[in-house]
């Protein structure tokens, strides 16, 4: 099949709205720093370079003091950057070369510049374009990706796609581009997660409609069934108000602020931000998803969402300012999962949410019924419920003493006051530990005796080398790896959790 590629000319506009702030991120004064710069970015990211430089240009501030550097000075000087060895050997060749052939200055004529040590293409390109002005077009892993996703080249090597964008764009503007195309990359169009939703590009990119293969990862992104695509997505940038708790603290338990009143025959909402990843799940099986209009980078069942309905950040840490230019009509939050302040800020900007409190199977029957009430579904939530209720009737045993750990480094686990608790209890396994979320030393694990040890696939992603581990430590007790899913979401995965905790029992 052949698609034709976007228009260079919108493709220039929408990234001049999107990134009217793209620049060179490697911090530099002069042509030396830049390139010394550039060379130490090699598999490494700006962020670690600019925290490396600093130091490294106190010591030696230019070509001369660079070419008499002691390597092993240079080697501990630039070492968290990586391939170490290499870049000191390159940097000390860099300032000879210098200091021999153009009496320490940095040439701007391409040839001599690619002569020097350590010094390829790319990084020529880049101080061309950063110290010079001269117009090129270094194509980094950020461009090679997003070029090819957004089907600007075939090319399967960067000097080709870097040839091909060469044609495609006027010269003018390859140093701006080359700019935007690599804060594309970083900030929309990740190489594991692109965020397509939030993409401004998304209506011009063969990859993100699924028309064809993720070049990077080899995979189709499944489009957006008919009708899902937001529509209320605004352009960023310019808000007044910047809303981003840093740190804050959960629910706990306590009752939020009230969520503003839906007045007496208030319409079912139609632009819903949801929080949780499992109750996003549960809209979508109840036939809601064209109501969704923003999730969690965590919302991530069903998969095609991903691609389709735009994040909001995390769950502890979400975006106001890209909730409220979402305009929705209700944002759901699960007291445990989300922060407190999240429903206080919302309050405060005017926008209703809804926040459910699971703590046992049963709140999910109650929840579920909440659910329904509010998105005028109460039909299906009804029978969901009844179902659940039905689940719980049967007769329980008490089964092995069970530790369901959450997380290693340090251990952590599921109290029996917790969800995941009470689901095993109803499963007819007896939950062990300390109530809440407890951190848990090496002897208070030991100290637990616990004589089932359930690892799950998340939020911690347990592996068979944890479970081969915890085995040899706790020979007595079965160790087991679960699916994390199942174990933890609750409304949307419950009867799945109860059944593989029936299984387990
Ligand atoms: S739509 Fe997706 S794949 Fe295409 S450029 Fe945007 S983020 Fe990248």
């Amino acid at each position: 099949m052949s698609l034709s590629k976007p228009r260079p000319s919108e493709l220039r506009r929408r990234f001049r709205v999107a990134y009217p702030d793209a620049r060179c991120a490697l911090d530099h004064v002069d042509p030396f720093q830049l390139v010394v710069a550039t060379i130490l970015s090699a598999q490494c990211t700006d962020a670690r370079v600019n925290l490396t430089t600093p130091a490294l240009f106190a010591r030696f501030p230019d070509a001369a003091s660079l070419a008499e550097a002691p390597l092993v000075e240079l080697e501990a000087l630039i070492r968290s950057t990586g391939f170490y060895h290499n870049k000191a050997r390159n940097l000390v060749g860099l300032g000879q070369a210098l200091m021999a052939r153009h009496d320490g200055l940095v040439p701007s004529d391409p040839k001599a510049l690619g002569a020097l040590p350590g010094v390829g293409q790319k990084t020529a390109n880049v101080v061309l374009a950063n110290a010079f002005g001269v117009p090129a077009l270094a194509v980094d892993t950020h461009i090679f990706r997003v070029a090819r996703r957004l089907g600007l080249s075939k090319a399967t090597t960067p000097e080709k796609v870097e040839a091909d964008l060469c044609d495609l764009f006027p010269r003018e503007d390859w140093i701006e581009l080359h700019h935007q195309l690599i804060f594309h990359g970083r900030r929309v169009c990740d190489a594991r997660r692109p965020d397509c939703a939030a993409c401004p590009l998304l209506d011009l990119c063969p990859t993100g409609l699924g028309k064809m293969k993720d070049p990077h990862s080899g995979v189709k992104f499944a489009p957006a069934p008919e009708g899902l695509r937001p529509s209320g997505v605004k352009e960023r940038g310019g808000s007044e108000m910047a809303l981003h708790p840093q740190s804050l603290a959960s629910f706990g338990g306590r009752l939020g602020p009230p969520s503003p009143a839906p007045s007496h025959g208030q319409g079912a909402p139609q632009r819903i931000i949801s929080l949780v990843p499992s109750v996003t799940e549960l809209l979508v099986q109840w036939g809601l998803a064209a109501r969704l209009v923003g999730r969690t980078r965590y919302c991530i069942e069903p998969r095609w969402i991903r691609n389709s309905v735009p994040t909001v950040g995390g769950t502890k840490d979400p975006d106001f300012d890209r909730i409220r230019d979402l305009a929705p009509d209700l944002v759901l939050l699960e007291k445990d999962e989300n922060p407190k302040a999240a429903a206080e800020v919302l309050t405060t900007l005017g926008i209703p949410w809804l926040a459910l409190e699971i703590r046992t199977v049963k709140d999910c029957a109650m929840a579920l019924r909440q659910l329904g009430a509010r998105m005028h579904a109460s039909e299906v939530a009804e029978a969901r419920a009844i179902g659940l209720e039905a689940m719980l009737k049967r007769r329980r045993r008490k089964g092995p003493r069970t530790l369901a750990l959450i997380w290693r480094d340090p251990w952590m686990s599921a109290g029996p006051d917790t969800y995941v608790g009470d689901l095993l209890r109803q499963g007819g396994l007896t939950p062990i530990g300390p109530d809440r979320y407890p951190v848990l030393s090496d002897e208070a694990l030991v100290a637990l005796a616990p004589q089932l040890i359930l690892l799950p696939t998340e939020p911690y992603r347990f592996s068979r080398r944890h479970q081969v581990e915890l085995q040899k430590r706790f020979p007595d007790a079965e160790v087991r790896l679960v699916d994390g899913q199942a174990l933890t979401w609750y409304l949307s995965r419950t009867e799945a959790g109860l059944d593989l905790v029936r299984s387990l029992a």
